[in-house]
């Protein structure tokens, strides 16, 4: 999700773009005054021009049903509108708010995310529960009547919006929470009592470490039970830190479980008491440097690079082993060992090396093996 005023196209145009860059599937902006609404189609139009199809989503709070009345390029440049049932209207405005942002997701024929989220829960119904508990021989805690509060209020709002004419193939549902147990016992319920596809996503994470764990934490368990159509990592961004780490962040999610392949991995040791050199940390961060400045060329050249796999590895105890099963390997010299780093290719020893030209050499090695491995035959260069 962007973080930039959506009225302000220059730089919204250059964040998705960096998000989309950076591999983001699906964009959203905040849509909040008629300013963004405005902006939004010529931001559309500004990614078309430049070659960038990511889908946009508009995400509406308070005054979404008047946005996308008044706005209705904004409401057709959008491919999905996320709403907020927490943040519709109050009383009796609520039900007709939500049907006329329903009724402009038909006419325009959009997918809507209904996106309940913890800290925005309908109060109305939260009050509704808590009284029924209240009233029970055994009352359940809080936390699970707030628990079923989100999971009911995304529920009842798909339901509703199918009783309006939504096909519920358009329908995307989301209930965020910020603790990872919570997130984890909302979306197994949730997966549990609807066919709808489902957006997962640990709201308020944090920042750096701390956020990147939690939401790696929560999404690979939902993720592993075959939990979750769409994911978004909320990360909150260092000052001066990119935005696109949020997405860097999901797709090595992804990768490391074994859904989506996106990039080359580099397997590496964790060194230890064998190595008594930065050599091979340094080696392992140039390679793995290396093969991200690769791929935007190597993509579009080589179908199925992404899939290749490198290992760097520290010493004799685990280096030849951990290579043999990677395509190529290289297994560096530990402590008393001979200064030479045998390398493996396709499981077979292929040269050792020697010296300070370690690097370049494996480089050119890994180079020459995604030209021969992924490259058309015609054009297959062998090492
Ligand atoms: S492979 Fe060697 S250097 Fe790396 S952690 Fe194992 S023993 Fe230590």
């Amino acid at each position: 999700m962007t973080n930039t005023d959506t009225a302000d196209v220059n730089s919204t145009v250059a964040q998705v773009a960096a998000l989309a860059q950076a591999g983001s599937e699906l964009v959203r902006l905040t849509v909040n005054t008629p300013e963004a609404a405005q902006a939004v189609a010529v931001i559309r139009d500004q990614l078309d021009g430049m070659g960038i199809d990511v889908p946009l989503v508009g995400d509406f709070h308070y005054n979404g049903h008047r946005l996308l009345a008044d706005y209705p390029q904004c409401a057709q440049a959008l491919s999905k509108y996320r709403i907020n049932p927490g943040n519709v209207g109050k009383g009796d405005k609520h039900d007709r708010q939500f049907s006329w942002m329903i009724e402009a997701a038909i006419r325009y024929d959009k997918a809507v995310r209904i996106g309940v989220n913890w800290g925005s829960l309908d109060q109305e119904l939260l009050a509704r529960l808590m009284d029924q508990n209240r009233r029970l021989a055994s009352p359940r805690d809080i936390r699970s009547v707030t628990c079923e509060a989100l999971i009911g209020s995304a529920l009842d709002s798909a339901a509703r919006a199918v009783a309006i004419g939504l096909n519920p193939d358009q329908i995307i549902l989301s209930c965020k929470v910020s603790a990872v147990p919570d997130l984890i016992t909302v979306y197994r319920e949730l997966s549990n009592r609807c066919d709808y596809a489902l957006h997962l996503g640990l709201t308020e994470a944090g920042m750096g470490l701390k956020g990147t764990v939690a939401s790696t934490a929560a999404l690979a368990i939902l993720l592993q039970q075959g939990i979750g159509d769409t994911i978004r990592v909320s990360l909150t961004p260092r000052p001066a830190e990119s935005r696109t780490q949020e997405v860097t962040v999901a797709r090595e999610i992804l990768q490391v479980l074994g859904l989506r392949t996106f990039t080359p991995s580099v397997t590496s040791c964790p060194g230890c008491g064998r190595t008594t050199s930065t050599t091979f940390q340094e080696l392992t961060e140039r390679v793995d440097q290396f093969l991200r400045d690769r791929m935007p060329q190597w993509r579009g050249q080589y179908p199925g690079v992404e899939t290749l796999t490198v290992a760097v590895m520290g010493c004799i105890v685990n280096g030849p082993g951990e290579s043999k099963h990677a395509d190529i390997g290289i297994s560096l010299p530990g402590t008393g060992e001979a200064l030479s780093a045998p390398v493996f290719v396709d499981g077979q020893k292929h040269t050792t090396l020697r010296g300070d030209t370690i690097a370049s050499e494996l480089m050119a090695i890994i180079e020459r093996y995604v030209a021969s491995r992924f490259g058309p035959p015609s054009t297959a260069i062998h090492g």
